[in-house]
């Protein structure tokens, strides 16, 4: 064996064992990185290395004041945001992966990665019910998944009535009237922002008390419109009523975007149907699955019915492209060079299969559902519906549902973040892990009593 290899696979074993140590130890530390931990982190703000460092040393650093220094995400008592859990496939399919070091950009520099990104578009349109044939981009994540929508949708609009915006631009364009609901999340708007359809142009749809769109206050349409529906409020969970949404907007030749970031896995669900009801009626979806689905960060997907129209909003040419008859990743993004991540994706939905896809989903749910339930026998407040994985947490007043934030995220036990709904604080409350048990529910109820208890005593 060469010594460059040696080098690599000595260095690969000591990010192994790195692992095993964090693994192993993970669940025994505060949730949030320590005082400690943070001031550690400083030790890294040093000039610029004139000189180069053993490789084995720049790693064991790495571990020594980077790992402390982590948010416990991988541990049961993560319940921020709306961040997943890696499983464990998925970490290390991401291990081969990344030894591999593919660009996927065409099917000439990875024909693994196109094939695996094949498999995952139909694999994902089946188990979504999605029309056969629809089309998938793998990009870092939602935001990025919206955008390749709507910029698929708008262009669509606009060729149907003779505009070619790649060749033409906007300037001079029909408007493309847009509607969104008054929940709609911070990416669709900056999405719409980034596609020159800004703030001024876009119809907000009053919600109703879940955050969901309604479409009993849709405006009267009659031409085409872009409409964006959210499988999945950010803060409640709540599902707008695609089907509904689509019954009024297609007649009039208009487009319906789902933004499903975390939600959209319920189309997986049976016993989660009511809230994906007409979500297959739409026109193109994006969806995280580095979020519900526990594949490791960054793995958004773009779907499309027409994929014609996601195509064409990324046409691109140079002399140099290597066009082949097989999938070229690149087509479906608006990105050239990226990682394998259809590497994870694919092995975890060929680990979980369908069963496990629901499994996973019902298990974060009924989590979410026991986690308020035991928290309201503790005379907290929840406010919101609890139809999928979000929780919506307050004290007695507002100024104690601060404070006892505060006391849970100083606590470490778990972590939370905040929002405010309806114009009120709350503790929101996101279940997203696949290693979440039911005793880290247990231990997450008892650090918010006792946080509670704390931010009634420091009065
Ligand atoms: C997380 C989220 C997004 C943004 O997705 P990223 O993966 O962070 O880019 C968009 N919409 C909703 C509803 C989300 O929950």
């Amino acid at each position: 064996m060469s010594a460059p290899l040696d080098r690599q696979i000595s260095l690969l074993n000591d990010a192994l064992q790195y692992a095993e140590e964090y693994l192993r130890t993970v669940d025994d530390r505060p949730v949030f990185p320590t005082t400690e931990a943070l001031h550690a982190l400083g030790s890294f703000d040093e000039p610029l290395p004139d000189r180069s460092t053993e490789a084995s040393e720049t790693l064991a650093i790495l571990h020594r004041v980077g790992s402390p220094g982590t948010v416990a995400q991988v541990g049961g008592r993560y319940f921020g945001f709306v961040n997943g859990g890696a499983l464990p496939v998925g970490v290390a399919a991401r291990v081969l992966a990344d030894v591999w070091d593919q660009n996927t950009a065409h099917y000439v520099m990875s024909p693994v990665a196109a094939r695996l990104e094949a498999v995952c578009e139909r694999w994902l349109s089946e188990l979504l019910g999605f029309p056969e044939g629809t089309a998938a981009g793998f990009v870092t994540g939602t935001t990025l998944a919206n955008l390749s929508g709507l910029a698929a949708g708008r262009n669509e609009l606009l060729r149907r009535q003779g505009w070619d915006v790649v060749e033409a631009g906007l300037y001079g364009a029909p408007p493309v009237p847009v509607i969104v609901g008054a929940d709609a999340h911070a990416a669709v708007r900056k999405s719409l922002a980034l596609l020159g359809m800004g703030d001024a142009h876009t119809h907000v749809v009053p919600v109703d008390d879940q955050g969901r769109i309604r479409v009993d206050q849709l405006p009267e349409l009659g031409v085409p419109a872009l409409v964006v529906a959210q499988a999945g409020n950010v803060n409640s969970g709540a599902f707008d009523p695609v089907g509904a949404l689509c019954d009024r907007v297609h007649p009039d030749g208009g487009w319906v975007h789902v933004d499903g970031a975390f939600g959209l896995w319920a189309a997986a669900v049976p016993a989660l149907g009511h809230l994906a009801d007409g979500i297959d009626r739409a026109d193109s979806w994006a969806v995280d699955a580095h979020k519900t689905l526990n594949v490791p960060y960054d793995c958004g997907i773009v779907m499309c019915r027409d994929r014609g129209a996601l195509e064409a909003a990324f046409r691109a040419s140079a002399a140099y492209f290597q066009w082949s008859k097989h999938r070229d990743p690149m087509r479906y993004t608006p990105s050239m060079s990226k990682r394998a991540r259809s590497v994870e994706l694919w092995a975890v939905l060929k680990t979980l299969g369908r069963d496990g896809v629901i499994e996973l989903v019902e298990r974060l749910c009924a989590h979410a559902r026991s986690f308020a339930a035991q928290l309201r026998s503790h005379d907290f407040q929840i406010h919101n519906h609890v139809v999928f994985n979000q929780v919506l947490v307050s004290c007695e007043d507002d100024t104690e549902t601060e404070r006892t934030l505060a006391e849970i995220q100083a606590l470490g036990s778990c972590w939370c973040g905040g929002s405010t709904w309806r114009g009120r604080p709350v503790i929101r409350v996101s279940v997203c892990s696949w290693s979440t048990t039911d005793e880290d529910i247990r231990l997450a109820v008892k650090s918010f009593c006792d946080a509670r208890d704390a931010a009634r005593t420091g009065v």
